[in-house]
């Protein structure tokens, strides 16, 4: 048997930190006493209430277990079985669902648009979006989806965001977008959330809670109410109609409540920062991109890689180029688990810097 790997000493993503203390004792809470079932519960009816004011704007809110479920569910409600989504190829609706969306579409397809910085560029948004129109051969282009933050932790910047939403409307096309680390990308623009969606366009949002401080809950926040009956049979059909709300509401409530769930982003997104800052002083090491959400890529020399994972550290490397390192904070590092990955990589930076390997 292998030792068990220390929490502090993970940075493949921020799916591995349990969850917040008041998020738990919320779970708790709920399991006594009686509730009505189905979501037909106080708490349910609270949390849309809150992400409602949150979102300035009346929303439907659809509890689900997965940001899968989330997202697969949103496209289903806004793309026919004739459509196609028009999505980054780095998405994780089109590289980490196992074709959930299609799934759930029945037949509708998933159409990649590319962009730097797993951005879809607007010029080549508009291409895809015209292309054979009305032609009964093709699948019709119904939708688009975007990741904010990206998968890569880059951010559509507000002014993006707003021209996809504007291409949109003028073509006739729903706009999901995937928050899975909706809060990363909120307080690091330092906008309002109707301003990151429905003020600029967007239909639906998997609003994601998982990755920020939740033990397993996120929500489809629908700006389009018509669309809720739709999304409210389509939910229990894909068996993801939870008798227990509470279990779920509870904690999106805890997460809101006090503003967690911005504490938690801005811990995570600062300890990113920590950790950049950190390796960019290290001899040998080149940081790949601006630090914008909670991700970070940076090459490391394959030493350091090797005395790391040595120390325990866990983290994805070599899976995009030969030393490329990608390394995710979240809302439960402290300071102090930054400075002690730091202070591992600095002898082995130093060691590396001081005996070139010859390629
Ligand atoms: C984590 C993640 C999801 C949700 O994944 P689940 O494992 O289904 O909860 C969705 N989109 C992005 C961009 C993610 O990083």
């Amino acid at each position: 048997m292998s030792a068990p790997v220390e929490p502090e000493k993970i940075f493949s993503s921020d799916n591995i930190a349990g969850a917040s203390p008041a998020v738990a004792e919320a779970i708790l809470a709920a399991s006594r006493g009686a509730a009505s079932p189905y979501g037909n519960d106080a708490a349910t009816a609270r949390v849309e209430a809150r992400l409602s004011e949150i979102f300035e704007r009346e929303a439907s809110v659809f509890l689900v277990p997965t940001g899968t479920a989330a997202n697969a569910l949103s496209l289903a409600t806004i793309t026919p079985p004739w459509g196609s989504v028009l999505c980054h190829p780095a998405s994780h609706i089109h590289n980490d669902e196992c074709g959930a969306p299609e799934f759930f579409m029945h037949g509708a397809r998933l159409l990649t648009v590319e962009g730097e910085h797993a951005r879809i560029s607007l010029d080549a948004l508009a291409q895809r979006a015209g292309a054979k129109r009305g032609d009964v051969h093709s699948s019709q282009p119904a939708s688009v989806s975007i990741t904010q933050a990206t998968e890569l932790g880059t951010l559509y910047p507000l002014a993006d965001i707003q021209r996809i939403g504007a291409l949109c409307q003028a073509r006739g096309l729903r706009l999901h977008m995937d928050g899975a680390r909706f809060a990363n990308a909120l307080v690091a623009l330092g906008c309002s959330p109707a301003e990151m969606t429905w003020k600029a366009g967007v239909d639906v949002l998997s609003f994601g809670a998982t990755k920020n401080g939740v033990l397993g809950a996120e929500a489809i926040v629908l700006f389009d109410r018509t669309l809720t009956q739709e999304l409210a049979f389509r939910r229990k059909r894909a068996g993801h109609l939870f008798s227990k709300m509470r279990l779920l509401a509870a904690q999106m409530e805890a997460y809101l409540a006090d503003d967690l769930w911005l504490a938690n982003a801005r811990n995570a997104n600062a300890m990113a920062r920590r950790l950049a800052s950190g390796l960019a002083a290290l001899p040998g090491v080149q940081m790949l991109g601006e630090v914008e959400a909670n991700i970070l890529f940076c090459r490391l020399p394959q030493e350091v890689i090797a005395g790391l994972l040595a120390a325990g550290y866990v983290f994805y490397h070599d899976r995009w180029a030969p030393g490329v390192v990608r390394l995710v904070t979240s809302f439960a590092n402290t300071p102090l688990d930054i400075d002690a990955f730091i202070a591992t990589a600095t002898p082995l930076a130093r060691q590396a810097a001081s005996h070139p390997v010859t390629a």
